[in-house]
């Protein structure tokens, strides 16, 4: 199919910066990622060797690369805090291909795994050596592969009972920096090995991630509220809000009033108990502790706009600050990932999303459309300094104006 209708890129095609310079000059707004001051009064990036250098207003360096962004927003690329990626772009579980592609072009320039539980066949729950195998082998996998330039943080090693020290040495070792309770058989809570789990992955700098809630589509995940979370103790609270089934109501209200966990808001998740959420979350003040997955594919099925949706919904529903909400699924996931991801900021790599108001919507920019709960449409996306997406994206209507290459 030809995409006469812009300039759209094929996965395999892009605009290489390797070792090379660009400048993003006439922006509109610039949001950074950082809660603690998420918009920048600038109007130009420019980056080299796919690593931010400079940020201002009216930069004028050569570059080999120049774009107009013609007055539209930029924002970091959205980084899904819990996706499940499989094999390459496979999608097991709903039998499809492509996906990150598709994700890429809804605004997603990272993926975060909260395992890699839809192998088909996988024996669930795993034993041992068969957790550890598959994380370290999808951990390979995609350290030598980049969907569309997408950066996938694979190798997230599901725990359950049986495992040895020696096996967080070797995650440690591979780069794994996530693993997850979801399998875990919490009867065995009283034995102390969960407690000396989360010591050994706090030993190596890996993060503790939790599945909260209801049963997962595995049917054989375990059931997990305020007792069972307070009870591991972890970095974050997967999917706090459902996904799709959330923990009661005044359970996730404890762990925000009572705990100082991280947790996630999902797109797969029930939105009566976002809402909940952020109003506790404003009350608290805990916006720095708040993360926007999709947690898909799975079940919910393939959403390249789940991000962009959850923000609209934050934003316009629950009424945070678009910037503010942008910061939950860039910064906030990165920087509690323990991953130099998802702030537009000097020294961190030039990943970046320009955007703007769709045509015929009421929003006067992509802020705008956020706050009026519209989506904004997507122009171009750029990864490490390459532009991955350039013209308009595929999966989002064309922007009313488009930021173009000089
Ligand atoms: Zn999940």
């Amino acid at each position: 199919m030809l995409f006469s209708w812009g300039l759209f890129l094929s996965p395999t095609l892009c605009y290489s910066s390797a070792m090379s310079s660009l400048l993003i000059k006439n922006l509109g707004a610039l949001v950074t990622g950082d809660l603690k001051s998420p918009q920048r009064d600038a109007d130009s990036v420019y980056a080299e060797d796919g690593i931010i250098r400079e940020i201002g207003n009216g930069l004028g360096q050569r570059a080999d690369i120049v774009i107009d962004a013609h007055g539209i927003t930029a924002i970091p690329g959205l980084v899904d805090s819990h996706s499940h990626p499989s094999i390459g772009e496979y999608t097991p579980a709903q039998n499809s291909l492509g996906w990150i592609t598709n994700y890429m072009h809804g605004g997603v320039t990272s993926l975060i795994s909260a395992g890699e539980l839809h192998i088909p066949g996988l024996p669930l729950p795993p034993d041992p050596r068969t957790a550890l195998s598959l994380a370290l082998v999808t951990k390979k996998c995609y350290d030598s592969l980049r969907p569309s330039g997408v950066k996938v943080f694979a190798g997230t090693l599901l725990l359950v009972p049986g495992l040895t020290e020696k096996d967080f040495d070797e995650i440690a070792a591979a780069g794994i920096r996530l693993v997850k309770f979801i399998f875990y058989d919490y009867s065995h809570l009283p034995d102390g090995e969960a407690a000396l789990y989360v010591k050994w992955a706090r030993a190596r700098g890996i993060k503790v991630k939790i599945h909260s809630g209801g049963v997962s589509r595995s049917g054989v995940s375990q059931v997990a509220g305020f007792e069972i979370v307070s009870a591991i103790n972890p970095d974050i609270v997967g999917h706090i809000t459902g996904g799709p089934i959330p923990m009661a109501e005044e359970d996730m209200l404890r762990i925000v009033a009572e705990r100082d966990y991280n947790v996630e808001i999902c797109s797969s998740g029930n939105y009566r108990m976002a809402l909940s959420l952020m109003r506790a979350v404003k009350t608290h003040d805990a916006f720095h502790r708040v993360l926007i997955g999709t947690d898909t594919p799975g079940g919910t099925g393939i959403i390249p706009r789940g991000i962009l949706r959850e923000i609209a919904f934050l934003s316009s529903v629950a009424e945070i600050a678009p910037e503010t909400a942008i910061c939950m699924a860039t910064g906030n996931v990165g920087r509690v990932h323990g991953l130099s991801i998802g702030f537009v900021q000097e020294g961190k790599p030039a990943d970046i999303v320009l955007l703007h108001k769709i045509q015929g919507s009421v929003a006067n920019d992509a802020l705008d459309s956020f706050a009026k709960g519209d989506l904004p449409g997507i122009s171009m996306v750029i990864i490490d300094g390459e532009i991955r997406v350039a013209g308009r994206s595929q999966q989002t209507p064309p922007p009313e104006r488009l930021a173009a290459i000089t």
